[in-house]
């Protein structure tokens, strides 16, 4: 039998993308701020409630883009609790990272534990929204004020979010997307930074053109991080059905919560209170009460041609180029371990059929 996969990426007609690749044929403009790449910036900034966007080639270039373009130095507080490459972002600008521990609850980092964290040497907060639920964005810009620190969310699942009716990526000093092929909204390869000024826009859109400010003048060691007109055609098109895919999203999550939440040793996490999800997955915590471990009823889901993905497993503390530091022992970390050894996220993607969907309910079941 073929697997189903824990994630497949949405992918509109391909007749839909022919006249794009047509234009870029015509005019030649293959990158480098094209007429697509300018189109894409403006029509998401549209769709997402936002004033100012860069676009990217990937989303982990852009973190490391947003913490060099707000010049941050020393400590970068963050969450163990996320996919590599947020870390990864603060190691390649040479920062330390000092991680907190999370809010079993919302899987965010828990603003109750910032302060303790906070060193003279502190300068940022990379926060991440993790599975599109909504950090406590207030808290955390409170005790950001306090100690004249900057926060960057790693906004990597949060496309479409908004919360209290206005757009979670207006938050903090920068949001960064991902359009990589697993997210909700997928370039192929992709990512953005959503600032708050024009000016700040400048300075990224300098940064990931080699810190190039005009045909004479380079003012930063910038790189290369720049969109391509074939993927900013590809993502107008699927802006189109970003709509359609997302409702489509929701109604698998509804029939995993129902069907879930009945079985003895499954805890399904609440949806937030202040904001919509974007369903871009579906994590569920196997509790000691489940007749399966969490990996024993991973390995029986995959024995069936079922793929559900141990996601945050490894924690990113634990990994051999984050375990030497202080804050990344597990005494600190209580909530990330133990959320970590405990969830598993099952498969959520715009073509997943109802008949998939039964025969992974009742797999889990059992
Ligand atoms: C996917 C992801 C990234 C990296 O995005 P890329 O576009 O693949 O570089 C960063 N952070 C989180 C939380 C992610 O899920």
């Amino acid at each position: 039998m073929k697997n189903i996969p824990v994630t497949q990426p949405f992918l509109p007609e391909l007749d839909e993308f022919v006249p794009y690749l047509e234009k870029i044929w015509d005019n030649k403009w293959l990158t480098n701020n094209g007429p697509f790449h300018q189109q894409l910036e403006k029509e998401l900034c549209e769709y997402l409630g936002v004033e100012h966007i860069s676009l990217f080639n990937n989303a982990t270039i852009a973190l490391i883009t947003a913490l060099q373009a707000l010049r941050i130095n020393g400590e970068v507080i963050t969450t163990p609790y996320s996919f590599v490459a947020t870390s990864h972002s603060i190691l390649w600008n040479g920062l330390k990272p000092v991680f907190v521990d999370i809010d079993p609850n919302t899987f965010n980092i828990d603003p109750k534990k910032i302060e303790a964290a906070i060193t003279p040497n502190t300068t940022a907060i990379m926060p991440v929204h993790c599975y599109s639920s909504p950090c406590d964005v207030e808290a955390i810009q409170m005790i950001a004020d306090n100690y004249g620190l900057r926060v960057i969310y790693d906004a990597a699942h949060a496309f479409g979010v908004n919360y209290k009716d206005r757009s979670i990526l207006r938050y903090g000093d920068m949001s960064v997307l991902s359009f990589h092929a697993t997210k909700v909204f997928n370039t192929f390869e992709g990512g953005a930074i959503i600032c708050q000024d024009a000016k700040t826009k400048q300075r990224i859109d300098r940064l990931k053109n080699f810190g190039i400010a005009d045909e004479l003048t380079v003012t930063a060691p910038g790189i290369n991080g720049k969109m391509s007109e074939i993927n900013a055609a590809f993502g107008l098109v699927q802006l189109k059905h970003i709509s359609t895919a997302i409702e489509q999203r929701k109604k698998i999550d509804s029939i995993y919560r129902e069907e879930l939440s009945t079985i003895k040793g499954i805890t399904v996490p609440k949806a937030s209170e202040y904001a919509n999800s974007n369903y871009s997955y579906f994590p569920v915590l196997i509790e000691k009460e489940f007749r399966l471990t969490r990996d024993e009823l991973y390995e029986e889901l995959k024995n069936n041609s079922i793929l559900s993905r141990k996601y945050f497993y490894p924690l990113i503390s634990n990994m051999p180029m984050y375990r030497g530091i202080e804050s990344a022992s597990c005494e600190n970390l209580p909530f990330a371990n133990a959320t970590s050894d405990k969830v598993l996220c099952l498969p959520i993607f715009v073509d997943l059929t109802e008949d998939e969907l039964t025969l992974i309910i009742n797999r889990i079941r059992g």
